[in-house]
């Protein structure tokens, strides 16, 4: 029995999936992991700064048009399109066996593709709050800003994107959490599990069937029903819905 059909049958026996997706589920989509090798060299190349500190809150209060020009650059993508796992993922959850998509990415392709139940980790960039008045902004607003972007109350917009040193939303957490633990099937697509919150989450998973999609090995392969090391939108093509 191939991978794809063991994967296949426990799809066709479950009608309580959740899906957790990290970096890897948007790389098919043309969006690249700013934290991958290239992104740690070319961001030390340009801003002398590693993403991490890029993308932290200290340094967006202190090197706020720097931050903005990176973010601008490396985390927004505004033409890219759902890959075939956003769109599978979408389908599973209107055929009623998918209850939720839990993502750590922030591009909003899952909404895209069709997907209504997305719980965003890390917040999102097409929804921009005004820090002094909270005034709602578009994404293209952000991207129309030349340097900080700034409401029209004189306030900077800041992207609800959670940005290291920053608290995940804990509603949204809460969610996710409730969400892995009433699951009897848990598919984990494009992450490597190494980074938190994702190993914590992985916890609270009481089911029977736990599913790694990722092209590398992740430390919790070995408590796994079924490993798939190739890609999450070409895995996840080949399965039909009934
Ligand atoms: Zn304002």
């Amino acid at each position: 029995m191939t991978k794809i059909s063991q994967l296949q049958e426990i799809i066709n026996n479950s009608d309580n999936i959740v899906f957790f997706g990290g970096a890897g589920v948007s790389t098919e989509s043309g969006i690249p992991d700013f934290r991958s090798e290239s992104g740690i060299f070319n961001s030390l190349k340009k801003y002398g700064a590693s993403p991490e500190q890029l993308v932290s809150h200290s340094y967006y209060i202190d090197h706020t048009e720097e931050f903005f020009n990176y973010y601008k650059e490396n985390l927004v993508f505004k033409d890219a399109e759902p890959n075939p796992a956003h769109l599978k993922l979408a389908e599973l959850e209107k055929a009623g066996k998918l209850k939720a998509v839990i993502t750590q990415n922030i591009d909003g392709l899952h909404q895209k593709a069709g997907s209504v139940n997305v719980l965003e980790l890390h917040g999102c960039i097409h929804r921009n709050y005004c820090e002094f008045c909270q005034r709602e902004y578009d994404l293209n607003y952000i991207l129309n800003s030349k340097g900080i972007p700034r409401c029209e109350c004189g306030g900077i917009i800041k992207p609800d994107v959670v940005l290291y040193e920053e608290p995940l939303n804990n509603e949204v957490l809460n969610s996710a959490v409730n969400f892995i633990s009433k699951a009897d099937t848990l598919i984990i697509g494009g992450t490597s599990l190494v980074v938190y919150p994702a190993a914590g989450l992985i916890n609270y998973f009481n089911g029977s069937k736990l599913i790694l999609i990722n092209k590398s090995q992740t430390p919790y392969d070995n408590l796994a029903s079924l490993v798939i090391n190739e890609a999450i939108g070409e895995t996840l093509s080949q399965i039909k819905i009934e």
